[in-house]
């Protein structure tokens, strides 16, 4: 396991609580926008944080906290994860697991094994633009894969999208089909000064940024609209 670094609290991470996060180190895809290159690129890797001290943390604040995130990076990558989340678990906290969906026969067992509460999966893109997003050839298959298991886990979540010049209005009407027309869907903004070191070889300048907010925020908003009546 490699835990690259933890946020000690956090009120945005996970709806409703107060909360501490994991991010491990390491992860399958290559977002050009990706805002933690950090825990991406082995180039970039720091030391990994000892797993002991950091549940050691997490016990000192049992009462304080009331849920921990993990995050990355991809926590699923690690074989081992599902030990910590266990481990997590036991201290008495309810558990997030952020991920990009690449790897469902693990998220399957984490949800199957009860231990986690929440999943945040990230939909990048439409199928037909995954590689180019994700910035790797991949098996789209592992997307719709992971998003049926958390539909049809009942298990709370979210799916949410990173707005940015690379999507189109077309593009984000497509993505809401692929999550279901669930109403748990968020777009969020990409972080333009954190992006992957060769990223702006992609990026054509803030005016277009604006442009994919812009267009993400035209076809969204109509949908929640929708949803909401
Ligand atoms: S944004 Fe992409 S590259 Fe960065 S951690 Fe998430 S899936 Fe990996």
């Amino acid at each position: 396991m490699r835990i690259g670094g933890i946020q000690r609290s956090s009120l945005v991470d996970y709806p409703g609580k107060v909360c501490a996060v994991i991010f491990t180190q390491g992860c399958n895809f290559r977002c050009p926008y990706c805002h933690n290159p950090q825990l991406v690129e082995p180039s970039l890797f720091e030391q990994p944080l000892d797993v002991a001290d950091v549940l050691s943390f997490l016990e000192s604040r049992v009462g304080c906290l009331n849920g921990v995130v993990v995050s990355g990076g991809e926590p699923l990558l690690h074989g081992d994860l599902l030990d910590l989340l266990a481990r997590v678990r036991s201290l008495g906290f309810p558990v997030k697991l952020d991920t990009n969906g690449s790897l469902p026969e693990r998220l399957q067992t984490a949800i199957d094994e009860r231990l986690v509460d929440f999943v945040a999966m990230d939909i990048k893109a439409p199928f037909s633009k995954y590689p180019e997003i994700a910035g790797v050839q991949m098996d789209i298959g592992t997307i719709g894969a992971s998003i049926r298991i958390i539909r049809e886990s009942g298990i709370n979540h979210q799916f949410r999208t990173t707005a940015s010049a690379f999507l189109d209005a077309d593009d984000y009407l497509n993505i809401r089909q692929l999550c279901g027309h669930t109403p748990h869907y968020i777009v969020q903004t990409m972080n333009k000064y954190s992006a992957m070191p060769d990223a702006f070889q992609y990026l054509r300048g803030e005016q277009k940024l604006q442009g994919g907010r812009y267009q993400a925020s035209a076809v969204i908003n109509p949908c929640h609209k929708e949803l909401c009546n």
